[in-house]
């Protein structure tokens, strides 16, 4: 069992470490057939450097694949983003025009963004960094909020996969993985994150969904290394028909 592409990798546009030819020279090394750059969106803790410094950004990114895809004929690029869900309607960061121009819509619910105002900043960080800690009482229904923000947002665009689903947040992916079967939308198993992820991702298994293995790599070296995500794939008996890039 082997996957042949990667959707899900950084590079210094955004937390990455790597430029995107480096990440494209080592899919090729891992003798990956596809690769998508999907670098975090502009809502991301920019002084830090966590996402792109504009929506429109993504486009001059576009162009640098555009231009690579020409040297490096060998493997399928495609552009894309790992957008921000920033308030509680399932708003992203990236405007619709944008997303329609870039080959993978990825979406995460992620706690380092800024929030565009103090509601968004309410329903997002404060109850998921804090309220959720500080008040256990709390948990079920901050649990059931965070899935619903995250179907609107698959219901709202037309996403490729949720990256992630389930970490640094509670959420109930049994229900978000019913909306993503209804919509057509894969969630990822990301080898980053494994361990975190398992019980979401067994309770995800048990609803008709499809999943997508990507490496989430923030450096050359991590691109296309799926070893954890493939191991967790046999623990949980998961057929690999419900994988959408793995080839047996
Ligand atoms: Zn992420
Ligand atoms: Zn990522």
């Amino acid at each position: 069992m082997r996957c042949y592409g990667d959707y899900h990798t950084h590079s210094q546009y955004s937390h990455g470490k790597g430029n995107i030819e480096e990440n494209i020279q080592a899919a090729l090394a891992r003798g990956l057939k596809e690769l998508a750059i999907t670098d975090h969106g502009p809502g991301s803790w920019n002084f830090i450097r966590l996402g792109v410094r504009s929506a429109s950004e993504l486009l001059v990114i576009k162009r640098e694949i555009k231009a690579l895809q020409q040297k490096y004929p060998g493997i399928k690029l495609y552009s894309g983003v790992e957008a921000n869900i920033i308030n509680r309607e399932g708003e992203l960061d990236v405007p619709e025009e944008i997303l329609a121009d870039l080959d993978i819509v990825a979406a995460g619910f992620h706690l380092l963004i800024y929030p565009p105002d103090f509601s968004s900043f309410q329903d997002i960080i404060l109850k998921n960094r804090f309220i959720y800690k500080w008040f256990p009482g709390k948990r079920k229904e901050i649990r059931k909020e965070n899935t619903e923000i995250l179907i609107k947002a698959v219901k709202r665009y037309k996403i490729d996969f949720i990256t992630h689903p389930g970490y640094g947040i509670d959420i109930d992916t049994y229900k978000l993985a019913e909306a993503c079967a209804e919509r057509g939308t894969l969630l990822e198993i990301n080898a980053r994150h494994v361990e975190e992820l398992r019980a979401f991702i067994e309770a995800a298994a048990r609803t008709e969904v499809k999943f997508i293995i990507n490496s989430d790599a923030h450096g050359a070296e991590e691109v296309g290394n799926f070893e954890k995500a493939l191991e967790l794939v046999e623990k949980l008996a998961l057929p690999w028909e419900r994988i959408v890039n793995i080839v047996k």
